[in-house]
């Protein structure tokens, strides 16, 4: 450590990071590869998840903030406005993007990609996934206010930043058609994008490629891929502390999608409609920690058609 960097790293730890001008901007070397101070944004809620990987939220899905010496790489952009906090910090420091990843082509994780001005930055994302977020673009007559992936891929994508590998995984089809989740392996950081809902029903669509059935396989291949060490990033939770966490949520998130297809079936086979259930209960039997009440007919209406599918 050079005494510029002794100096900054002091001041951080006796001031804390909030009170860090950005020009003192430190690195600390830990093992082998560098950790940065994480960015200092006024708005939104931005959390350090491991070495130099944050998660921010706002509005709409979590985003993932991953900076290198070279550039940042972000997962999913919100809406413009919304990412726009995470773009002002990256400008301070002097850095490009170099990737932007889309988890999926939900609205609330790819409008924000606009904002995005650099054409040097490479946005990548599943291989459905432009055409899904046209499609999506074309019903709210949002088409001009797109920018679309254009590194796509099938089933797996590697980027290599140096110290830090970033993988895209395509485990098939859960949440939506193009659900990739990324997976920096030195750190050992996930972001699961929208095939994790942590403490909330699910945004389910069957149109856009929900499938409860082979959403748990989706679930059970990320356990089987990745250890006890690993932290996921969620893309939705009831609380910004919540969008972060560990196999036994994905666990629980798989035995919710168990339980939900075991209550639909059921109905299904006693001929009782949704609104007969709704007045029976308020949420799926044993997850009332998933209480949404605005998205709960919804869902079971739409498992149903992929259960009689
Ligand atoms: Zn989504």
């Amino acid at each position: 450590m050079n005494r510029k960097e002794f100096l900054a790293t002091t001041f951080s730890a006796g001031l804390g990071l909030a009170f860090m001008p950005s020009l003192l901007s430190c690195v600390t070397p830990i093992a082998n590869h560098s950790v940065f101070d994480p960015l200092i944004l006024g708005v939104g809620d931005l959390r350090k998840v491991r070495g130099n990987i944050s998660r921010y939220t706002n509005k709409g899905g979590t985003v993932g903030v991953f900076e290198t010496k070279e550039g940042f790489l972000i997962i999913d952009s919100q809406f413009p406005d919304a990412i726009q906090p995470v773009l002002d910090g990256i400008s301070s420091k002097g850095k490009p993007v170099l990737f932007l990843c889309n988890t999926h082509h939900h609205g609330d994780h790819t409008s924000g990609n606009i904002a995005f001005k650099d054409q040097n930055t490479k946005v990548v994302a599943h291989q459905r996934v432009p055409e899904l977020q046209r499609k999506a673009a074309e019903k709210s007559s949002k088409l001009a206010e797109q920018r679309y992936a254009t590194v796509l891929f099938e089933k797996e994508y590697r980027i290599d930043l140096g110290n830090e590998k970033v993988t895209g995984y395509h485990f098939g089809n859960g949440h939506t058609f193009g659900d990739v989740m990324y997976h920096f392996e030195n750190d050992n950081v996930v972001h699961m994008g929208d095939l994790m809902f942590n403490n909330v029903i699910p945004v389910y669509r069957t149109a856009d490629g929900s499938d409860s059935r082979n959403w748990i396989k989706v679930l059970e291949k990320a356990l089987a891929k990745f250890d006890d060490d690993t932290i996921f990033i969620f893309g939705h939770a009831n609380k910004p502390e919540l969008t972060t966490g560990n196999k036994a949520n994905l666990k629980e998130m798989a035995s919710f999608l168990e339980a939900s297809n075991d209550f639909v079936l059921k109905a299904i086979s006693e001929g009782k409609s949704t609104e007969q259930l709704m007045k029976e209960t308020a949420f799926i039997p044993g997850f009332e920690n998933r209480n949404t009440p605005e998205r709960f007919a919804g869902f079971l209406d739409e498992l149903r058609k992929t259960l009689l599918g």
